[in-house]
């Protein structure tokens, strides 16, 4: 650890907690690179769909995840670009098909251990905010800052609903109830990387709060991680 030259920031949380807007910002106003970890299970996901590979079988998916070649950039918007064998696959990743059975993906452990490695050593020398499920609590467990965002069921699935509708994709309130509950479930039983707040990670519920606001409180911990 003596040897990183900036901190690492984790953020972990639910489907629908914010924390993709707010890893962004904090990424951005910290001018610290930005990883998207579910972006990186989506990708699996796509190559695993675009290969045929029967979704049901963890080693059939461990062996695309092992065998891919996978490369994160920076996306001049502050987002995160994904490229599977040196093509752009960034559109792809939230389609509906790929909704259905990134779970799935995400479930494998030898999915798990692949991204987990490439993830550490994005996250080795610091000057990240990496967003995920098991970040704080698996991955990264040495990150300065620990976040675990919630939000109320209701306010989760409120934010995913419009999401969803950005993306085109027009969802009744009880699907994504359903959607949730099941991600939820899904995440939070999977035997490798469950969905779990690390026990020195700081809980923010974002349901009553603005980005601006989550952000703020972020970079106070931040501030005071760096002793400033
Ligand atoms: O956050 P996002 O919806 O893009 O995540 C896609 C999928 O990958 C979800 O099913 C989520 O539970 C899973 N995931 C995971 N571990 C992470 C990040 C996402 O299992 N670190």
């Amino acid at each position: 650890m003596a040897t990183r030259s900036e901190i690492a920031v984790a953020i972990d949380g639910p489907m629908g907690s914010g924390k993709s807007t707010v890893a962004r910002e904090v990424a951005r106003r910290l001018g610290f690179r930005y990883v998207d970890t579910g972006a990186m299970y989506r990708a699996v996901a796509v190559a695993a769909l675009r290969r045929d590979v029967a979704m049901d079988d963890p080693d059939a998916l461990a062996a695309v995840a092992r065998a891919l070649r996978l490369e994160v950039t920076a996306d001049p918007d502050g987002g995160m670009r994904v490229a599977v064998d040196g093509e752009d696959v960034t559109g792809e990743l939230r389609t509906v098909s790929v909704n259905r059975v990134v779970g799935k993906v995400a479930g494998a452990p030898g999915v798990r251990a692949v991204l987990g490695g490439i993830q550490r050593a994005l996250g080795a020398s610091g000057g990240v905010v990496m967003e995920g499920r098991d970040i704080g609590s698996v991955i990264l467990p040495q990150a300065e800052v620990k976040i675990f965002l919630t939000a109320s069921r209701d306010a989760r699935a409120r934010r995913r609903q419009a999401e969803l509708a950005a993306a085109g994709e027009h969802v009744s309130l009880d699907d994504v109830r359903r959607i949730e509950d099941e991600d939820d479930r899904a995440a939070t039983t999977r035997p490798v990387g469950p969905l779990r707040i690390a026990p020195d990670a700081e809980v923010i519920d974002s349901t009553e709060r603005t980005v601006d606001e989550v952000v703020d409180r972020i970079l106070a911990s931040v501030a005071r991680a760096r002793g400033l």
